[in-house]
């Protein structure tokens, strides 16, 4: 399969149906993933019975954009809804010459990590990767003339228990023929499953990767990040080792701040004996508030943290939080109408 029939199936198959030329297939897609139509009526260059049969059977946006939201600081928040009623997220995070697009891939979560509003809301399903493209191709039509120079997989969702479905939309964004943002301007972030990791090392594109650390002591982590049963802090770490090596890329691990529990200097000490690679980056973020139980560390604190982490070689950032009087800030993302809804398992 093309990466365009990968990424519309339905389409392919009505073009297939009708006979259409092979060449009406990436006619649509990039229509759809460079042109950013919302609606196969601006497609212009298809003949009208094409558009017409398009538009009635497989429609050219898969989600629907219920609400938006803006916060003091420039962020943008749009729910959706899928086209079977579900709900998700995605977060516009405008910073100096940068515009991020914060994306899901999972409606729902259920990695449960402890700190998370997602994580409260169980799995429903997973995305497909034209859901997940089609956050980036909306958030980039509301905010154009502007570009969006990077997307980072941070949304709902665990981005690697839907692997190839957020590949393929990964794929997408950074195809020249597609939406053509560098693959070095996209970035994924895991609960930390290792297998994904090496796979995601042996990928050809030079996507970023951060992991979600929290806390550098065994069993902590399988306090506050159910995952960590599965998979011990030395397989995390050999994973990430694996990823270095192959990628020579930089490798950014995610620890949120939680007051008393991950931001004492014996974690910071063990955090930079754990993290003894040049190529290995500690990204510091103070907890955003969620209905969890757990309280942020104050900024003096978390400025204390950073420091003992960068005087023992760490490299490390603090990074400033945004977006929280919508709710769009890491963490936060709970499409809130979905809650109270039974949880799913994953198969
Ligand atoms: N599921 C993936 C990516 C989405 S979450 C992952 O867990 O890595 C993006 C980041 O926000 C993760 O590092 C996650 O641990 C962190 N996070 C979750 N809840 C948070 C909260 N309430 N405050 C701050 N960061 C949070
Ligand atoms: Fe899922 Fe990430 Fe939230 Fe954990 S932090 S529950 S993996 S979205």
């Amino acid at each position: 399969m093309t990466r365009a029939a990968d990424f519309i199936p339905d389409v392919q198959r009505l073009l297939a149906e009708r006979g259409e030329p092979a060449y009406r297939l990436d006619q649509a897609y990039k229509a759809l993933t460079n042109s950013l139509v919302r609606d196969w009526e601006e497609v212009t260059s298809l003949p009208k019975g094409l558009r017409a049969a398009l538009a009635a059977e497989v429609p050219a946006s898969t989600l629907t954009l219920e609400r938006h939201y803006r916060a003091s600081d420039g962020t943008r928040k749009y729910l959706f809804h899928t086209h079977d009623g579900h709900a998700i997220e995605t977060v516009m995070i405008p910073e100096k010459k940068r515009r991020t697009v914060c994306i899901s891939t999972q409606i729902g979560c259920p990695m449960a990590c402890t700190f998370c509003a997602t994580g409260l809301l169980g799995i429903k399903r997973n995305l497909k990767a034209r859901e997940i493209a089609e956050q980036v191709f909306v958030a980039a039509r509301d905010i154009a003339p502007e570009r969006v120079s990077n997307v980072v997989v941070m949304g709902m969702g665990e981005p690697f228990l839907n692997y190839t479905e957020t590949l393929r939309a990964l794929k997408v964004l950074n195809d020249p023929e597609g939406f053509g943002l560098a693959a070095r301007s996209i970035a994924a972030s895991t609960s930390g499953l290792v297998d994904r990791i090496r796979r995601f090392a042996d990928e050809p594109e030079q996507f970023h990767l951060a992991i979600s650390l929290h806390t550098p002591f065994e069993e902590q982590r399988r306090e506050i990040m159910p995952v960590a049963a599965r998979h011990s802090i030395p397989e995390l770490m050999s994973a990430a080792r694996y990823y270095v090596d192959k990628t020579r890329r930089k490798l950014f691990f995610e620890y949120t701040l939680l007051a008393g529990v991950n931001d004492q200097p014996e974690h910071a000490a063990a955090l930079s004996k754990l993290l003894d690679h040049p190529l290995y980056h500690l990204n510091l973020l103070r907890f955003n508030w969620t209905d969890t139980g757990y309280a942020a560390t104050s900024k003096k604190r978390a400025r204390e943290f950073l420091a003992e982490a960068r005087e023992r070689g760490l490299p490390a950032t603090l990074r400033p939080s945004r977006g929280q009087d919508i709710d769009a800030a890491c963490g936060q993302l709970a499409a809130k109408d979905l809650r109270g809804r039974p949880v799913v398992q994953l198969t």
